[in-house]
């Protein structure tokens, strides 16, 4: 079977930088949405409760109530509420949809500050909030998310500066929380009262040197078994589309890993294991064969490395990690 480790300290030895820029783990709300980034939402939100995480950030109210034993605060990014709690807070993502809530439920104002994706507009946070005050929604917070964060250009400096705006003209009593995990490690003096930090804790963020120096370590492996082995000779042809030819005699196996697990297709005809091992033709549904005999073979230890290979980022190459993998933390 295919399987994938979670290295518990190098999670933890994330959770310490991430700690070390936020001030405090208190203020580190991890984001948790996509089956915590294909690691796995309950391995990860048990990991986290263990280290001392108190918040959490997911896409959806099932993702919440599947984790909320294990946090005192776990903000909802997509979803309408069904059955609020008083640790749930709901995002308001669009000012038509502050109706959508019932009286009492916990909401945050999403703002766009040139992201141009979802949030109120600048122009409309006003009639925001009275909306919101008059429906009797309890506003906890007023946030924005960046679309250059980890780029080199202005248009972080901009959000940023329309965000800063925007907190002196609304109540001072609200918390406020811009940062992904790029824009936390770029900021030279965090003060917000919390980041929302996906990618960082799972130790595969890259931005450019000129903004963080970072070497945080990722947490999860993927490994794959074999299903058999062969001896190719010469011009023996590999998988679907005959895409693999043998230039001399060697040794191929196939091994238990496919698309169908969420080993990306794009993969296919050039990958090469962090042990500098082969693929040999095209990945299929269910396998992929490689240049070795070894038993168990190591898929891949670094997503960001990996991601490369099927020209994206390490983003989608975790996400698309099927949740029946089994997980198991080291
Ligand atoms: C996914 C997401 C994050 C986390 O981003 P990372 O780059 O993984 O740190 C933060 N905020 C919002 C609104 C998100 O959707």
């Amino acid at each position: 079977m295919p399987r994938i480790t979670l290295s518990k300290s190098n999670f933890f030895y994330n959770l310490d930088c991430i700690a070390k820029k936020t001030g405090s783990k208190e203020k580190i709300a991890l984001v948790l949405k996509d089956n915590a980034y294909g690691h796995g939402l309950q391995e990860i939100a048990k990991l986290a409760y263990e280290y001392g995480i108190t918040k959490a950030v997911v896409r959806l109210e099932s993702e919440a109530k599947a984790i909320e034993n294990y946090f005192e605060y776990i903000l909802v990014l997509a979803d309408r509420a069904h059955s609020p709690s008083q640790k749930i807070s709901y995002t308001i993502n669009d000012i038509n949809a502050i109706k959508n809530f019932a009286k009492g439920t916990k909401v945050e104002l999403k703002v766009d500050t040139g992201m141009g994706r979802n949030g109120i507009r600048l122009s409309e946070v006003d009639e925001a909030i009275l909306l919101i005050q008059k429906q009797g929604l309890q506003l906890e917070a007023v946030f924005t998310h960046h679309s250059c964060a980890d780029e080199l250009n202005g248009n972080y400096e901009t959000q940023k500066s329309n965000f800063e705006e925007l907190k002196k003209r609304v109540p001072s009593s609200l918390r406020f929380h811009s940062c992904n995990s790029a824009a936390l490690f770029r900021e030279k003096n965090f003060s917000e009262d919390m980041a929302r930090v996906g990618i960082a804790a799972y130790g595969c963020l890259e931005m450019p040197k000129e903004l963080a120096d970072i070497a945080l370590k990722p947490v999860l492996s993927l490994y794959a078994s074999k299903n058999s082995s062969r001896t190719l000779y010469e011009h023996d042809r590999v998988g679907y589309g005959a895409t693999f030819c043998s230039e001399k005699s060697c040794c191929v196996s196939n091994y238990d890993i496919g698309y169908g697990d969420g080993f990306l297709r794009s993969c296919s005809n050039h990958y090469e294991t962090p042990e500098g091992i082969q693929i040999a033709g095209r990945i299929s549904m269910d396998n992929s064969s490689f240049l070795s005999q070894k038993e168990e073979l190591l898929i891949f230890d670094d997503a960001s490395q990996a991601a490369i290979f099927a020209k994206t980022i390490s983003y989608e190459l975790l996400t698309s990690l099927k949740p029946h993998l089994k997980r198991k933390i080291v």
